[in-house]
């Protein structure tokens, strides 16, 4: 943790300031190691500084190792102009993207003669890398999510309605040690499935319709987030060509995507399989994202994305086909890039399962 805020730190003075706030949650844990739900990290030359409040109190002096921590007042903005003062900082950065207008007035309000510093991503470029610690966690909950797959495979069939399947799978994941779910779990199934964000609905699982289930863990804060794509049988040749195309450009993207490559020449290495197989116009949305302690961070895996891949970052590769009145199929594994290529963190089957 040490390191990590010497590290961000760099940044921060680089940038020409001398403190920065954090409001972003998923920076707060970075920065301190604090999973509480509320709270504020000021950062300057000479500490780091944990304002939170005082239901916090044991649990922030516990894990917020090396951090100032401080219980602010019922205004915490009082508490932070003490702080900022006692710093004795001038040019004070925030994270323009995780703070309201009204916020930025109230802190401009708060601090007279202060010059704020909108500083974007200063926190988000370093956690695009992930540390060995960090590709832990998001191996285990990459890991509970294929067991879960593997589990509602046995569980899916016609009759039963994609709210019990999201159930079923949330169920199981928290038996098996996951906090919670990474984000709202989509089964998609039928017309639904070509709806690429189709969160389980009442509709009931029918024969002869692809399911699609995009789903994750989270654990010790981290997020998985896996997508299979099943069929309830028999299946038409219709669907076993889409499949067989998007699996096609998925193991493309994996078998090539490495570091140095921008995030759009990744995006295209799927693309271009889809665009030959006449589909360009169905996979409407980008091919990945960043993953950990956010489910969707950087970099992003797009057209027009300028971000540079790396060695330690975690992406998602998750090409789809979505054909209106027919159905869709989307399958998204977890990887980190290695020095030459990628190791997959997601491991469930992808052959066509026919349920
Ligand atoms: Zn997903
Ligand atoms: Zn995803």
């Amino acid at each position: 943790m040490e390191k990590r805020r010497k590290r961000i730190w760099t940044r921060i003075e680089a940038a020409g300031v001398d403190g920065f706030l954090t409001s972003a949650p998923e920076n707060r844990h970075y920065i301190t190691g604090f999973t509480g739900s509320s709270g504020y990290v000021l950062q300057a030359a000479q500490e780091t500084v944990l304002l939170t409040d005082s239901r916090y109190a044991v649990q922030a002096t516990a894990q917020a190792q090396g951090v100032t921590v401080v219980m602010h007042a019922a205004r915490w903005l009082e508490t932070l102009r003490e702080q900022v003062k006692r710093l004795t900082i001038r040019r004070f950065g925030f994270e323009p993207g995780s703070i309201t207008y009204k916020s930025f007035l109230e802190l401009q309000d708060a601090l007279p003669g202060i010059e704020l510093v909108p500083l974007d991503s200063m926190v988000e470029q370093l956690r695009m890398v992930k540390e060995a610690s960090e590709l832990k966690w998001i191996a285990a909950a990459a890991t509970i999510a294929d067991d879960a797959f593997a589990h509602i495979t046995g569980f899916i069939r016609a009759g039963v309605s994609e709210r019990d399947v999201a159930l079923e799978l949330e169920v199981f994941m928290r038996r098996q040690g996951a906090a919670g779910v990474s984000f709202s779990t989509i089964v998609a199934s039928g017309e639904r499935s070509a709806l690429p964000h189709g969160v389980a609905s009442d509709r009931l699982l029918g024969r002869g319709e692809f399911v699609t289930l995009d789903f994750g863990a989270r654990y010790h804060e981290y997020a998985s987030d896996i997508t299979r794509t099943v069929v309830i049988g028999p299946p038409s040749d219709h669907h076993q060509d889409v499949y067989a195309l998007v699996l096609r450009a998925q193991e493309r993207a994996l078998a090539e995507i490495r570091p140095g490559m921008s995030g759009e020449v990744a995006d295209a290495l799927a693309r271009d399989v889809i665009e030959d197989g006449g589909y360009g116009n169905n996979f409407g949305h980008s091919l990945g994202h960043g993953l950990g302690l956010a489910v969707h961070e950087a970099p992003r895996l797009a057209r027009k994305s300028a971000d540079v891949l790396q060695e330690g970052m975690v992406v998602t590769v998750e090409p789809g086909v979505y054909i209106p009145g027919f159905g869709g199929v989307r399958i998204e594994d977890d990887i980190v890039l290695t020095a030459d290529g990628c190791t997959r963190l997601t491991h469930a089957t992808k052959e066509l399962l026919i349920l």
